[in-house]
């Protein structure tokens, strides 16, 4: 069987920046299991996974539009302290706030005497990232499995409702 629009995959992947420097992998712990065409995956990988079976290995750089998008330095804002006077803030905190976009997730990155910088962007926008994958499983989904949208496992549904 092939990786195709509803169908559940196990891959193993290890994920780098393009200077090598590691961000993340399945392969001291437990493969990733996903449903195909739900868009859990970037766009990139899950393009390049499309078709692929069994076994397959492949090494992919994927560009920032592809991932998680490029950097908007427009996202990167100083707000006055005074706003956080409740909240004990430290760099690389990361809370949900209201922008002209909604909803959004920001960390803080920067913090003096009067102002706290944070910055909306996703922590990897604007990088190419480097992804080795191979292939471990790959079966159809059930039917309820693409109702909820992701994978089940022997013991059901793990999402808390
Ligand atoms: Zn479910």
């Amino acid at each position: 069987m092939n990786i195709a629009n509803n169908t559940i995959a196990t891959i193993h992947f290890t994920v780098c920046s393009s200077d090598g420097t590691q961000i993340d992998t399945s392969r001291n712990s437990e493969p990733m299991v996903f449903l195909h065409g739900s868009h859990f995956l970037i766009q990139g990988l899950e393009d390049e996974l499309e078709g692929k079976t069994i076994g397959d290995k492949f090494i992919i750089d994927v560009a920032p539009e592809l991932a998680y998008g490029e950097r908007h330095e427009t996202l990167v804002q100083s707000v006055p302290k005074s706003m956080f006077e409740d909240v004990d803030v430290n760099v690389g905190m990361t809370f949900r706030a209201s922008t002209d976009d909604g909803e959004q997730s920001v960390m803080i990155i920067d913090i003096n005497e009067e102002e706290v910088t944070v910055d909306g962007n996703h922590p990897l926008s604007g990088l190419t990232l480097n992804f080795d994958v191979e292939v471990l499983e790959v079966r159809e989904a059930t039917e309820e499995e693409i109702a909820h949208g992701h994978p089940h496992t022997d013991d059901g549904c793990e999402h808390t409702q």
